[in-house]
């Protein structure tokens, strides 16, 4: 029986508000973890009380997402969580919050967790894409995520964990970072080039695919080569759930059970089987997040 790993799926946000035991018990019963990252300190608490209340299988990463780093605005998330994909319904609306990085809070959340749930810092990074018009303002933004960013990068590196990182329209300045910080972790959602992609595996980094992989997004690097570039040994899986569900599952709400379809297609697309896949990037991300699966 095969085992995976959803290295990346928010079942502590609000989608899974009255269903995520559910959500959860059944990606245990498909042998599949998960991992929750938070997007700010509410959220990451969260992932932490959930991770808290299984014994194995489920864990938690908190950190700040840049999109709640600077000032308040309305965010459109779309079915792709990319506008680039083209003019669609947008999946949830939702106003960001900003948010000040609380070093103090958020070092409680991982030396606060008695059953050491916490296996990660993220998900934390860059992302340049809602960006206001006034250049100044740009920068300033860019400066205020950078300096969060680094923020949580000590924080990481504090306590020995891995980052999960969220990079959008910012992968040069990334890079740049994570040559002056040394640490281990993951670029999820990956969408830079095949380039790009091998400078993050020459620092050491994962990269991690999830349901983006089906769509056809103009305006990025065909991730079907950029996959084909990166060796499975470097490649861990995801759902980014409740985003991005993969078109076989048939439904609206993505959740962990079904990063089994990002294993399929990753093994279609390396001309692998299912379980070399499955293999690989479970062991992977047991590695990285120094999961025990005995
Ligand atoms: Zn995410």
């Amino acid at each position: 029986m095969y085992m995976l790993i959803d290295t990346h799926g928010h079942v502590n946000f609000r989608a899974f508000k009255e269903d995520g035991d559910e959500v959860i018990l059944r990606a245990l019963r498909d042998n599949t973890w998960i991992i929750m990252p938070g997007s700010q300190y509410s959220t990451s608490k969260r992932a932490v009380e959930i991770a808290e209340g299984y014994e194995r299988g489920v864990y938690a990463a908190i950190g700040l997402h840049p999109i709640h780093v600077g000032e308040q605005r309305k965010v459109e998330v779309l079915e792709t969580q990319s506008e680039d994909a083209g003019a669609k319904q947008p999946w949830e609306t939702f106003e960001t919050r900003a948010e000040e990085f609380d070093y103090e809070a958020y070092k409680e959340l991982i030396s606060g967790s008695s059953k050491g749930k916490v296996v990660a810092v993220g998900e934390v990074g860059l992302d340049y894409y809602y960006f206001p018009k006034s250049k100044t303002r740009r920068e300033e933004i860019k400066q205020k995520q950078k300096e969060i960013l680094q923020k949580q990068m000590d924080l990481a590196g504090e306590f020995g964990l891995p980052v999960i990182l969220h990079c959008r329209k910012a992968h040069e300045d990334l890079l740049e970072l994570l040559t002056i910080n040394h640490l281990r972790g993951v670029v999820h959602s990956y969408t830079g080039t095949a380039e790009q992609a091998q400078e993050f595996l020459e620092l050491g980094l994962y990269v991690g695919f999830n349901g983006l992989i089906f769509k056809d997004v103009p305006a990025l690097p065909d991730p079907k080569e950029v996959i084909a570039s990166i060796p499975l040994e470097r490649i861990v899986l995801e759902t980014d759930s409740p985003y991005l569900v993969p078109p076989a599952a048939g439904q609206e709400r993505n959740e962990p059970s079904f990063v089994r379809y990002v294993a399929e297609e990753i093994a279609r697309i390396k001309k692998v089987s299912f379980e070399d896949v499955a293999r690989a990037t479970t062991e992977n991300a047991r590695v990285l997040f120094t999961l025990s699966v005995e």
